[in-house]
């Protein structure tokens, strides 16, 4: 990740803003110029570049390091106390617990109305979690079945969430009587201030436990180490996300659990240049072959395939493979591979090959100079 870029300003809020603020600019500007909804250039890099902000200012760890050195470890986890890590792939799993429609109903769903951080003593959902996953270009193509496993805060078995032991029930709070806040009278100069403040009793929830949970102390909470199976569709890029709901953080009060997000962060090819589904190749040809013409083989992610090369083809020539490139997101069969030939001339001559250009010079009417032999600083190279 780059160091010197703001992540504040990325996401255009203020170096002050709340955990509220940066996921709402978050989600609006993830839309705004999510790879599949705009087609402007730089929109993509745009994308990159607010989900690289996320990443940081949305971890406390990261944002204060973030504030204090005007960078962050981009090698940290993601997720609190997640201890998240790619060599914690397992093999590949049977299930699927989210395909690729999840990474669209962040965007076009109905928005499932979160109630958190409104009343404190009504349900509230888990928090979300994010994942990091690297792929190959390969299985970015390809897509790939693969189990993950990170740490979270998961509903206590034992109490099923309610905090209380076990054959007890939480009861209504005995001090602000199940409304989770209280008022607080206050003389001042200026005459009696009443104001709210969240019950310390129950601290917000309303329920008051007396004899709590010997498994999670009352919290209702376990950490825990969980297992998704994950199918990573085909056709996935660099920076793009999927959802999987229900995969976060148990909520309080029965809310429910929040979602995990995975972010996929695709490997560059050594061979092959991908944009969506097109996928693009340089393919080197001799002189003789671009002038002649000529059937050669061709690699793509499919395998090798024959292309002809046509006679008199001229180099930076581009001929498209149909069928052959990344398939496509949505489903609807594979886009094209683009190869570009580059004619290459040969570096040195023997004398059969020197005597054949001369008399194919003869033959144009063509007068050369060059003696067809490499120069001196060649010769070092
Ligand atoms: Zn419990
Ligand atoms: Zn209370």
């Amino acid at each position: 990740m780059a160091e010197n870029k703001d992540y504040y300003e990325i996401l255009g809020v203020s170096k002050d803003a709340s955990a509220d603020e940066i996921k709402k600019a978050y989600r609006k500007l993830s839309k705004k110029y999510h790879p599949d909804l705009n087609k402007a250039p730089g929109a993509e890099q745009k994308f990159k570049d607010v989900n690289e902000a996320y990443e940081v200012l949305n971890d406390e760890q990261k944002r204060a390091r973030y504030d204090q050195y005007g960078s962050a470890d981009a090698n940290a986890g993601f997720g609190g106390g997640g201890g998240f890590n790619s060599s914690d792939f397992g093999g590949f799993g049977g299930g699927n617990s989210g395909g690729f429609d999840d990474i669209f109903s962040q965007f076009f769903g109905g928005g499932g109305g979160r109630t958190r951080g409104a009343q404190p003593n009504q349900p509230q959902q888990g928090e979300d979690l994010q994942y990091q996953m690297d792929l190959t270009f390969e299985e970015g193509v390809f897509g790939k079945k693969t189990t993950i496993k990170y740490n979270r805060e998961a509903t206590c078995g034992t109490c099923n969430g309610s905090g209380a032991k076990p054959g007890t029930t939480p009861e209504t709070c005995s001090k602000c009587h199940g409304a989770g806040y209280i008022q607080v009278t206050q003389n001042t100069p200026l005459g009696r201030m009443v104001s709210q403040q969240v019950c310390d009793v129950c601290h917000g929830t309303g329920k008051e436990i007396k004899e709590k949970c010997p498994t999670c102390a009352g919290s209702g909470h376990v950490n825990e180490r969980h297992e998704v199976k994950v199918t990573v569709p085909a056709g996935v890029e660099d920076g793009q996300q999927m959802r999987l709901q229900g995969q976060g953080e148990a909520g309080t009060n029965q809310g429910g659990y929040g979602d995990l997000f995975i972010i996929f962060r695709v490997s560059p090819s050594k061979v092959f240049k991908r944009d969506g589904a097109e996928i693009y190749l340089d393919q080197p040809i001799t002189f003789v072959q671009a002038a002649l013409g000529d059937e050669i083989t061709v690699k793509t992610v499919h395998g090798d395939v024959k292309m002809k090369v046509p006679a008199g083809t001229q180099t930076g020539t581009t001929f498209r493979l149909r069928g052959k490139g990344a398939p496509r997101l949505r489903g609807n069969g594979n886009g094209d591979q683009q190869v570009t030939v580059n004619v290459t001339t040969p570096k040195s001559l023997n004398h059969e090959q020197r005597e054949a250009m001369r008399s194919f010079a003869k033959a144009s009417g063509e007068t050369v100079s060059g003696s067809g032999k490499a120069g001196f600083f060649d010769k070092f190279k």
